[in-house]
């Protein structure tokens, strides 16, 4: 298991949909724990898309206050309620945004074995899978801020 370089915004690999995982193989394993380690290797990381460290797969790890673990190909289902809560990325260093996020998700997905594997979150850890999923489709935090935010947060990251 390999601590690996975090993609930062700009790397076209975060803003291209990652493929689904067909192969539930050794490499497979080898890169869900690469992410853990990846995720494990800086204080206040909680949670970590594939394509961040440059590997285009639906794949996703968390660990946020006790509760940890990963996703292969996530489906996420979203409750109704949203709340606003300071939000940051690994690919954006030093950048936290208010941002609006479901309160409750329920994600279901498969582990590194192929079992299938269901993850309920509020707050949070909700918010983490939220946003560890959209990096899968290619999206970004700041997409979901509004445009005034989105402006200042290009001024300030350039
Ligand atoms: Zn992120």
């Amino acid at each position: 298991m390999t601590v690996q370089q975090i993609r930062l915004f700009g790397e076209p690999v975060l803003r291209s949909v990652a493929e689904p995982v067909t192969a539930f193989d050794r490499e497979l394993r080898s890169l869900v724990k690469d992410l853990q380690a990846t995720m494990r290797a800086g204080t206040g990381r909680a949670g970590i898309a594939a394509p961040q460290i440059g590997v285009p797969l639906r794949v996703l790890a968390f660990d946020f206050e006790g509760k940890s673990g990963h996703l292969v190909n996530p489906r996420l289902e979203l409750a109704e309620r949203k709340i606003v809560a300071d939000e940051a990325c690994l690919s954006a260093p030093g950048q936290w945004w208010p941002l609006e996020r479901s309160y409750a998700v329920t994600a279901r997905g498969r582990d590194m074995f192929g079992k299938p594997v269901t993850v309920r979150a509020l707050g949070t850890l909700a918010r983490v899978l939220q946003h560890e999923a959209d990096h899968l489709d290619g999206v970004l935090f700041i997409d979901h801020l509004p445009a005034e935010d989105r402006k200042r947060f290009l001024t300030t990251s350039a």
